[in-house]
């Protein structure tokens, strides 16, 4: 079996990923496994979270009647056992185990060896797999090692296939549905409750939502005359190539021609039509069956045949849409929900519709979550569990706090979201009158709250918040909009209305920080590890090209008005820092020759991203006007945790102790250097995370506008001596959970109106 293994593995994998529903998907796996093992018997267990119990779900080898009939309590049987230690069980004589159940009816008496395995996704037992036979015997290592690994495949699947079955049966009114949430990042804050609307890419088989359809027989014909037109088209590519072509690469029309019948795959997708489901849904249903069966092919050239199959139905499903690309009657509250969200949908929906967003692939730095959070729009990135296509018209929760989405929540669940979306409301609104307030302490100490942009969009929205001043320009951003590089005088005009907007108060512009995730569709950098790659300061010391023509921009935008301050991106050493002051002073220099004019050399900043910086922020404050922490690599550095990874999502932790003995190094260090210390990661945003920066010594916090009252409200009604209170506190804990308990706890404490809970509390996992 050994040689054999991956090959069969790659096969089961495979062939269960193109089952069309969750029982397809277990009666696929236990057929398969039993045949590859050569046992007698295989079987799955699954749990039902809401019985807490193992459910006899499929079989090969015991009484197949039984299926959903008989269950098993985490604490009865072999199979409770697998379940609860999560390990497996091999026995050579399962009646002879103290835990062992005897199901009349089942089947099982005469098997006496057992290997029962736990199926295990994102730390949480989906079921148990088993195989038993009835000579009694120990299952060798490699049986075991080959379960196990079909298991720690099949999790993903199995968890995929039961979420979209909740979706299904909830559509078709069963009300056992349960509730299925979908984990992937923040995108932007804050939280909508509402209806979906699933973009699909034009002629995108995978990407068509589920519908149904009002009229079968007008949907019906209206497939077949797409159809027709389909294979008018190959007729006419036909004889338009005839002379090109030999006879037997001919035939390949008359091939498809014949494929296209009304008699071929058009049978199937009629009785899909007629079983109520629209010809889009229909349509690529069918095709994506018959394109994996192709792949699964040993056959070279039956494999091929996927390639035609899928285009042809490419073709048919551009007509369908084609003929019904009208404008979307977008529900008030719209979550707008696709494969791969782009900017310009945000253009389609009249933005008074548009209440969150979800994307399935994506990360925070993708363009739609820059400018939604411009914007002020939840949203969740990297949702890659979601079966997008089957939410159509539901009515889903978007925590764009936690990057959770909930499909068919409990209604405990939704009044809770329904209960802090309302809180933000109010509190949004509670907050507009502090604008013009100072951020200062209960004890007079003033902390000037500044803010984060990139687009042009978000002076207004800064302004209108009270902004103090701007701690980061994402100068990447008109760079990530653009087909190439912006010219100088370009970035000079870019540069020049944000400083104009914001003046006489400061403009923080970070030079070009690409790499990592941020790559430039004309200038792609692919490496195999990115985030340790070619990114920040080491692009542009590489390119210093790209680098002076910046820094001059920005000298030029800021003659006249002297409120602009250069900041380094991912300085992680002095060689570093001094090559790019250097490049700095020439730009500066030149420029000044070259205009006549006395120059101001603009205040020049590092950013403390890598932990490198963090040791060495004494020497890096000696050479500049101040230090500003980028917490969110800092973070990622810190922690080994990609910033954009669901999967490890839960252990990026903002307030580990680690990440807090690190930022108070850099404010100690600025302190006694006499340099300014400011923080523009996502932390500063966090009113919790807040009140730690001013009792460490931060100077200046710099977020997301949309951030900006809550922590205004939050220093307000605080003393920097309570502050240093709770950071003292806070750095003799050990773990981020406690900090982050400990400061909620106080919060909520100080706050008995509850106006501070929308943005401390997390609703619970
Ligand atoms: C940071 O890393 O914290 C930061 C502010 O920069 P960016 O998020 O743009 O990488
Ligand atoms: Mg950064």
């Amino acid at each position: 079996m050994q040689k054999n293994m991956l090959e069969s593995l790659r096969r089961i994998v495979h062939e269960v990923n193109a089952a069309d529903d969750l029982q397809a998907v277990l009666n696929i796996t236990v057929m398969r496994v039993q045949e590859t093992m050569g046992t007698e018997v295989c079987s799955i267990y699954l749990r039902e979270n809401e019985l807490n119990r193992y459910v006899f779900s499929a079989t090969e080898g015991l009484n197949k009647n039984f299926v959903g009939k008989i269950s098993m309590a985490p604490d009865e049987g072999l199979v409770g056992q697998v379940a609860l230690r999560e390990e497996p069980i091999n026995l050579e004589h399962a009646e002879a185990h103290p835990k062992f159940l005897f199901m009349p009816g089942i089947g099982e008496e005469r098997f006496s060896s057992f290997l029962g395995v736990p199926i295990i996704h994102q730390r949480e037992v989906l079921g148990v797999l088993i195989i038993q036979q009835v000579e009694r015997r120990r299952f060798d290592e490699d049986e075991e090692a080959f379960l196990v690994t079909v298991s720690a495949q099949l999790a993903g699947v199995i968890a995929h296939a039961q979420a979209t079955g909740s979706i299904v049966k909830l559509e078709s009114g069963e009300k056992k549905a349960a509730m299925a949430r979908f984990r992937g990042l923040s995108g932007a804050p804050g939280i909508a409750i509402g209806t979906t609307v699933v973009v699909s890419p034009p002629a995108d088989l995978t990407a068509v939502p589920f519908r149904r359809c009002k009229d079968i027989d007008a949907e019906l014909k209206f497939f077949h005359e797409c159809l027709a037109a389909v294979r008018e088209d190959i007729k006419t590519l036909g004889e338009q190539l005839s002379t090109r072509l030999a006879p037997e690469e001919q035939a390949l029309f008359d091939v498809y021609l014949r494929m296209l019948d009304d008699n071929a795959l058009a049978l199937e997708v009629d009785e899909f039509i007629r079983q109520g489901e629209w010809a889009q849904g229909a349509l690529s249903r069918v095709v994506l069956k018959h394109v994996r069966t192709f792949e699964m092919m040993e056959d070279i050239y039956l494999k091929e045949r996927a390639t035609d199959v899928k285009d042809l139905g490419r073709r048919v499903l551009a007509y369908l849409q084609a003929a019904n690309g009208g404008p979307v009657d977008y529900p008030d509250r719209t979550i707008l929900v696709g494969e791969e969200l782009t900017a310009s949908v945000l253009g389609e929906i009249p933005s008074e519709k548009l209440a969150g967003l979800v994307s399935v692939k994506g990360s925070s730095s993708s363009h739609v979550a820059i400018l939604a959070r411009s914007m002020g729009i939840p949203t969740v990135m990297g949702a890659v569990d979601l079966p997008f296509t089957q939410l159509e018209g539901s009515e889903i929760i978007v925590d764009g706090y936690n990057g959770h989405v909930f499909f068919n929540p409990t209604q405990d669940l939704y009044s809770q979201y329904q209960a802090i979306y309302e809180e933000e409301q109010q509190l949004a609104k509670g907050l507009e009158k502090l604008k013009d307030l100072p951020c200062v302490t209960t004890d007079e100490h003033r902390l000037p709250l500044w803010v984060n942009t990139g687009l042009q969009a978000d002076i207004a929205r800064s302004l209108d918040r009270g902004a103090e001043g701007v701690g980061l320009y994402r100068t990447e951003v008109p760079f990530l909009l653009r087909e190439r590089f912006p010219s100088e005088e370009e970035q000079r005009k870019i540069y020049r209305a944000h400083l104009e907007a914001f003046s006489p108060m400061a403009v923080t512009m970070r030079t070009l920080d690409v790499g990592g995730d941020k790559s430039l569709p004309y200038f792609p950098i692919e490496e195999d590890n990115p985030f340790l790659g070619w990114r920040g300061i080491r692009v542009t010391l590489d390119h210093p090209e790209i680098f002076l023509v910046q820094v001059r921009a920005m000298m030029k935008a800021n003659a006249g008005l002297g409120n602009l301050r250069i900041m380094l991106p991912m300085i992680s050493s002095v060689p570093e820092l001094e090559e790019a002051l250097e490049l700095i002073y020439r730009a500066h220099d030149e420029l000044a020759e070259e205009l006549q004019v006395d120059l101001e050399l603009p205040e020049i900043g590092v950013m403390v991203e890598v932990p490198a910086a963090v040791y060495q922020a004494r020497e890096f404050a000696r050479r500049v006007s101040f230090l500003s922490v980028g917490s969110n690599d800092l973070t990622q550095y810190l922690l080994a945790v990609d910033r954009n990874n669901a999967r490890v999502a839960d252990i990026y932790q903002a307030f580990h102790p680690a990440v807090l003995h690190a930022l108070k190094k850099v404010a100690d260090d600025c302190i006694a250097e006499n340099k300014q210390v400011s923080i523009c990661g996502e932390l500063a945003g966090d009113p919790a995370a807040a009140i730690l920066l001013v009792a460490m010594g931060y100077n200046v916090l710099s977020m997301n506008a949309a951030n900006l009252p809550k922590v205004k409200s939050v220093i307000r009604n605080i003393s920097l001596a309570r502050a240093k209170e709770l950071l003292q506190g806070a750095m003799t804990m050990e773990s981020a959970s406690h900090v982050r308990e400990y400061l909620e706890s106080v919060l909520l404490e100080q706050d008995k109106t509850t106006i501070l809970r929308p943005y401390i509390s997390k609703v619970s996992d």
